[in-house]
């Protein structure tokens, strides 16, 4: 499918239900139904058998590889009963005997080193599955099938790759990390690279790339989910500082704050209650130091030439491709995080979205935010009341207490409410959204093993699904991942789809 029709299938969709009264049987529908699938999945389970499974199961007919990602939780098997930092199920299909250090994780397509040139980072191809090329294995059975391919990116690497030193970020103490720079030109190089040798070398019918940093204010107070502890924050590289310097921001000064920001921090964390308390101290560093906040805008706006350099490159290639990114989850739970969040600010180089809507882990993780957020910023407010203030910052409706949201994550009418805010947010901009719910993703042990965490059901899948319809979305995105999904639990995917009158398959 190419752009033009990507986008055309909202207008058949809005037209046919002005023209054609619904009818008993299943009208031909136009609705997308996607699904995350890592290349190990393919592997273990053959190509076909998944496809026949993701078809028939979850009435699937769009699926987004990850063809470059470090990350296990995206690229990687499911997770085993008894994991030590994960409350999962064991999967009911695929390979659960592996070895807890099977995953390396890269590019599981074939690289061809002439899009290269212009990095040292070359060896990024993954180890783990030999010579298997997903993207070579898959594109003609989907094609056959009439499934569209979204070859999805991530950008979370790791320490230590060979010769990728000069992409990573350097933090608040001078010292490299693994997180890469988008100001780096090794990076982009390397990015631009992998992104011209997909497009060119596969039929893909969309690219995906995902960043899910949050930038450094988050990260320094320890509200971030990807760099957890806090007291620490990047990029304060050359690259990020000559950026600094052409937008009239002082680096020495943007630092300064952020030590200010660390002493404050890790002051907190240990309990000790500023004269003036939290908030009002908090304020007062940043009316100190508005460098702080112009360093973070400095990260956002190197997030979104990123996206606009992939696009360029992208329509250069295949003028019809669309592209599109992801926000971290973190926009389930920070307010912070959401103000950055902005889908507006996308128009124009921003095909498509996928929007998390994790009403699961979206549960513990918000839990675990908030309590994070009564240990700095909103010290003062009771950890219970803030929970309450968090749910009306953000929108949402009363989704119980602490205990509550953890145990059984968000309802239903999260699921409503947030697709449609993201569909309201991107009116106007020409952004298709693909709202994404987790369907057995494993919630991390943040409390200990002895207590229970929300998992996804059949009921809450199904409610779930219809939810996201019901809101007005013509499309839905099953994630995280394949592998980690029970097969009885994709069934409630097209189940839902049959109660609404959805004919599953009939992209
Ligand atoms: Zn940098």
């Amino acid at each position: 499918m190419n752009r033009r029709e990507f986008m055309k299938t909202t207008a058949l969709v809005a037209a046919s239900s002005v023209m054609a009264p619904a009818r008993k049987s299943y009208a031909k529908s136009t609705r997308r139904i996607g699904i995350q699938i890592g290349a190990v999945s393919f592997v273990d389970e053959g190509e076909n058998q998944v496809l026949d499974n993701v078809q028939e199961l979850a009435g699937v007919n769009t699926i987004f590889i990850p063809v470059f990602a470090y990350n296990r939780g995206l690229a990687g098997r499911g997770y085993l009963s008894g994991d030590k930092k994960f409350h999962a199920i064991t999967p009911d299909h695929g390979n659960v005997n592996y070895s807890p250090d099977y995953f390396h994780g890269g590019y599981y397509a074939t690289p061809h080193m002439k899009y290269y040139n212009n990095t040292p980072f070359k060896e990024h191809r993954a180890p783990e599955l030999g010579d298997y090329d997903v993207l070579a294995a898959v594109l003609d059975e989907t094609k056959k099938r009439g499934i569209t391919t979204v070859a999805m990116m991530a950008d979370n690497f790791k320490s230590h790759l060979p010769n990728s030193k000069t992409l990573m970020q350097v933090d608040m103490n001078g010292k490299r990390r693994g997180m890469v720079c988008f100001n780096s030109p090794d990076f982009q190089g390397f990015l631009m690279g992998l992104v011209e040798d997909c497009v060119r070398s596969y039929d893909i019918d969309a690219l995906l790339w995902r960043s899910e940093k949050t930038g450094p204010l988050m990260e320094v107070l320890g509200l971030s989910h990807s760099t957890g502890k806090g007291g620490n924050a990047g990029c304060f590289c050359e690259f990020c500082k000559g950026r600094a310097k052409k937008m009239g921001i002082d680096a020495k000064r943007a630092l300064a704050g952020y030590e200010e920001l660390r002493t404050y921090f890790q002051n907190s964390a240990q309990g000790t209650r500023p004269v003036d308390g939290f908030y009002v101290t908090f304020w007062r560093i940043l009316l100190n130091y508005p460098e702080i906040l112009q360093w973070q805008r400095l990260f956002q706006e190197s997030l979104k030439d990123t996206y606009r350099s992939i696009n360029k490159k992208v329509r250069s290639i295949k003028p019809d491709m669309p592209t599109g990114w992801g926000f971290s989850s973190q926009q389930i739970y920070s307010h912070m995080f959401r103000a950055n969040a902005d889908l507006k600010s996308l128009a124009g180089f921003t095909d498509f979205m996928k929007f998390y809507i994790y009403y699961n882990v979206g549960g513990p993780r918000s839990a675990k935010y908030v309590e994070k957020l009564s240990k700095s910023i909103m010290g003062d407010v009771p950890r219970d009341q803030l929970l309450q203030f968090v749910y009306r910052l953000m929108g949402y409706g009363d989704e119980g207490g602490f205990e509550d949201l953890i145990s059984r994550g968000y309802s239903a009418d999260y699921v409503l409410r947030e697709t449609r805010r993201a569909l309201n947010g991107a009116a106007g901009t020409g952004i298709k959204i693909w709202p994404a719910i987790d369907i057995d993703l494993p919630s991390r042990f943040y409390w200990g093993q002895s207590r229970s965490y929300a998992v996804s059901s059949y009921d809450t899948i199904k409610n779930a699904v219809k939810a996201v319809f019901h809101a007005g979305s013509d499309r839905i995105l099953l994630a995280r991942k394949y592998s980690e999904m029970h097969l009885k639990n994709l069934k409630a995917v097209s189940d839902a789809l049959k109660e609404i009158r959805i004919h599953p398959n009939n992209g």
